[in-house]
């Protein structure tokens, strides 16, 4: 199984960089969970870990420590730039040369973002002596998106399609520097078609189907919610027949009978009767904090 582990920049009394309205913290922390949970939803055979999952303090070397007793296969840390200029880049540790195992990683990571940010100055692939690229044991690169105090490059970082671009950038690199396999079709599960009618707004079609814009947005890659048709076959999820009132920070457990996680994957017999804190809650799942993963709403209580 292949362990990502993803560092959403600063957090806490840490904001890092602000501008225009903006705080560094809260957009790395935004797009972070929009890169794993587009991981989650396409791809199979990973876990994903995060340094911070809140708007917590976590000093740098909590975060190497962490990934690295966690034995994950790559860190991946998020930031937006400041400092005056436009665009996207990206780092790795200053030490390693290009054909490194690393550089190539970051080759295939960087031309999948770029190729979605293809309206976005491509400034290059730099390298860099920061801490948490020199102190991971594995490959580890470092993104900065945008620069917070340019109010053009703000702009679009307040746009939620635009954070949508850079995880899936993100997400496709990833998936393909690791070799993640995708989900088939029918491992999402409960996927269910709506037909788009006259007048419908994609926000009513999200509550007729207790699911959210962002959702219907991420499974139908939808990049602008305005621009729905009539006609147009849109994938929703089925509601679950199970607890619909599970909420974020309720603590559940997860029941001795489970199974599988979402991906698939086995539940560890440990992992079972075990009491969790809810970090995020889908339409027939809920994300367990400690064990970070998806579990049915089924196989909780
Ligand atoms: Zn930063």
């Amino acid at each position: 199984m292949i362990k990502i582990f993803i560092d959403p920049g600063h957090g806490g009394d840490d904001s890092g960089a602000t501008g225009n309205g903006l705080k560094e913290k809260d957009l790395t922390l935004d797009i972070s969970k929009r890169i794993k949970n587009y991981l989650d939803d396409h791809y199979t055979g990973h876990r994903i870990k995060m340094s911070r999952t809140g708007d917590a303090t976590v000093s740098l070397s909590e975060r190497t420590n962490e990934a690295n007793n966690w034995g994950a296969d790559f860190f991946l840390s998020i930031h937006i730039n400041s400092g005056g200029g436009t665009g996207y880049e990206d780092y790795i540790y200053n030490q390693l040369d290009d054909s490194s195992e690393t550089a190539k990683l970051r080759d295939t990571i960087h031309s999948e973002i770029v190729k979605q940010l293809d309206d976005v100055m491509n400034r290059g692939k730099k390298k860099g002596n920061l801490h948490v690229l020199r102190e991971s044991k594995m490959s580890a690169m470092l993104s900065e998106n945008m620069f917070i105090d340019t109010k053009s490059d703000a702009d679009k970082l307040k746009s939620s399609s635009f954070l949508n671009k850079i995880a899936k950038g993100h997400m496709i690199g990833l998936a393909k520097a690791l070799d993640l396999k995708e989900k088939s079709q029918s491992d999402g599960g409960l996927k269910e078609t709506y037909i788009v009618k006259k007048g419908d707004s994609l926000s009513q079609i999200a509550r007729d189907h207790h699911t959210t814009v962002d959702t219907l947005m991420e499974i139908n890659n939808i990049s602008d919610p305005d621009f729905i048709k009539p006609g147009q076959e849109l994938k929703v999820t089925e509601p679950s027949s199970h607890d619909k009132s599970l909420k974020v920070g309720q603590t559940v457990t997860l029941k001795k009978s489970a199974d599988k996680f979402t991906t698939g994957e086995s539940i560890a017999d440990y992992a079972k009767g075990k009491t969790y804190e809810i970090l995020q809650v889908k339409l027939d799942r809920v994300l367990l904090d400690e064990i970070m993963s998806w579990v049915k709403k089924s196989d909780i209580q």
